[in-house]
């Protein structure tokens, strides 16, 4: 069974569509697979039922995945915007969106949110469709698509979507994984696209990840239940590490008596980004603390003092719910 807000979203996100000429699709910053095969995959659905309609994709995949497909358009004119549409996937915020600058200085005329983070957001969206309960936006965009038209389905859409719940459910392993989700992932395969190959280019390792991973092995420090390294922009510079080779927080995951894990990774400019896990806690209320935020069992925020690092080391290990 849907649940009524999702028919009304479905009914009013279909009506929006069809009355804007211009939709403009926006992920979040430090993309991932989620927000950027949700925005491809949307912007692709969008095209297929109405191949009148001119949809720009904003942002870019910033080298990620680069063995898929990857479309972006540039920003369309302020004459355009005007009259667009635009949709925000995965994000709540308007300082984690790309291009935010458009919505910040009111370009557009209409503003949707289609996103699975729990947070509120400062923008004053038209509609939104937010529901923590999936495992990722590319979840609620399939289960919109097989209310809406089931047929429209193909395999570059199911691709994209796939992409992004197989990432963020990681790998179906987190808790928000349902029988929604594996329905909608079955449906998805139903079109037969190259599921293995897709798994084996996302399972591919660089040397460079393997000699990261020796770091993080030889750096990694505890702390009563939790696991954590600092990575020195400095150190990132020596292993010649691209930003998003940083991101390997789960090299620490899981391991027996730390069940929750931190990477903190400074930034050229010596911010430090710290990358939140848990298997048991919420540590979203960590997050918060620093102005960051995301979900229960993965979140994020930027400090600006290496002090900090052991402040929120020690504040982890105090969590008890
Ligand atoms: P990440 O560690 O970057 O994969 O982030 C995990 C989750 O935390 C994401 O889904 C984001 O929503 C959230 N998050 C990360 N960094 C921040 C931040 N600086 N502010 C708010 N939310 C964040």
């Amino acid at each position: 069974m849907k649940n009524n807000s999702m028919k009304t979203f479905a009914k009013q996100f279909l009506q929006e569509i069809k009355n804007h000429q211009y939709i403009v699709i926006f992920h979040h910053q430090r993309p991932d697979g989620d927000c950027l095969g949700s925005q491809q995959a949307l912007k692709l659905w969008i095209k297929k039922m109405f191949p009148n309609k001119t949809i720009y994709a904003v942002g870019s995949n910033e080298n990620l995945f680069p063995f898929l497909n990857w479309k972006f358009n540039k920003i369309p004119s302020n004459k355009i915007l005007s009259k667009a549409l635009g949709i925000v996937v995965d994000a709540n915020y308007a300082n984690r969106i790309i291009c935010n600058e458009l919505i910040l200085e009111n370009k557009l005329k209409t503003l949707i949110r289609i996103d699975h983070h729990p947070e509120k957001d400062d923008i004053n969206y038209k509609l939104r469709f937010v529901d923590p309960t999936y495992s990722a936006s590319a979840e609620q965009i399939a289960d919109l698509i097989k209310l809406i038209a089931p047929s429209s389905l193909d395999k570059k859409i199911s691709q994209f979507l796939y992409l992004g719940i197989y990432t963020d459910s990681g790998r179906f392993f987190y808790d928000t994984t349902t029988a929604r989700t594996h329905a909608l992932v079955s449906w998805l395969l139903e079109s037969n696209f190259k599921v293995f190959d897709l798994h084996k280019n996302l399972s591919l390792r660089t040397i460079s990840e393997l000699e990261f991973n020796k770091y993080v092995l030889s750096n990694y420090k505890t702390h009563k239940n939790v696991i954590y390294c600092f990575i020195s922009y400095h150190d990132i510079k020596k292993l010649k590490l691209k930003d998003n080779n940083t991101n390997r927080v789960d090299f620490l995951a899981n391991i027996e008596g730390y069940d929750i894990w931190i990477f903190f990774i400074q930034n050229v400019d010596k911010s430090i980004r710290v990358r939140l896990r848990s298997n048991k806690f919420n540590i979203a209320q960590l997050a918060h603390q620093y102005n960051g935020g995301g979900h229960k069992k993965a979140s994020g925020a930027i400090i600006y003092d290496e002090k900090e690092i052991l402040e929120i080391v020690k504040k982890a290990a105090l969590i008890r719910d």
